[in-house]
């Protein structure tokens, strides 16, 4: 079955208004959107014409999109709505459509489908580590290193 789940960027981008497949979204990034004033009715029709789904994913779907997240290192760029679409699409194995690149990366790490807004798409599938510049250190993640107190930076280490 092809439909596909939305986050809030897919939103603002205006992608539901243009596009002919099934849509389905969460409470919560629909609560998050629902405000787009230009779109108020658009958003509207495509409810009652049940063109646009919004879905409650379950509690174990959160916990896996969760566990996976702090796997890659995402974790602490995503928001509560960026977890439940990715526990969504765990869920329906629909393709997410979303242009952040943390929903993605975790995203691709879990196996699921995934297409750009805009851009290309992300090629760099990784994990993120935290590293040392001050004592060279690699850390899973933390702000400030446990050995030198230098402030960690990020960077994607490929697979
Ligand atoms: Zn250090």
């Amino acid at each position: 079955m092809d439909f596909k789940i939305l986050d809030a960027s897919a939103f603002y981008a205006g992608v539901p208004f243009r596009m002919s497949d099934d849509c389905y979204t969460t409470t919560l990034v629909y609560d998050e959107i629902k405000h787009i004033k230009k779109s108020h009715d658009v958003l509207g029709t495509l409810l009652e014409t049940n063109r646009l789904k919004i879905r409650e994913p379950e509690k174990i779907s959160i916990d896996k999109a969760t566990e996976s997240a702090k796997n890659t290192g995402d974790y602490p760029q995503l928001s509560k709505q960026d977890i439940s679409i990715i526990a969504l699409c765990i869920e329906n194995h629909g393709e997410i459509v979303s242009d952040d690149f943390a929903i993605s990366n975790v995203a691709k790490n879990l196996g699921l489908k995934i297409s750009p807004i805009m851009t290309k798409g992300i090629k760099d599938v990784g994990k993120w580590i935290h590293y040392c510049p001050g004592c060279k250190t690699n850390h899973p993640n933390g702000v400030e290193c446990p050995i030198c107190a230098t402030p960690l930076k990020r960077k994607l280490l490929k697979e």
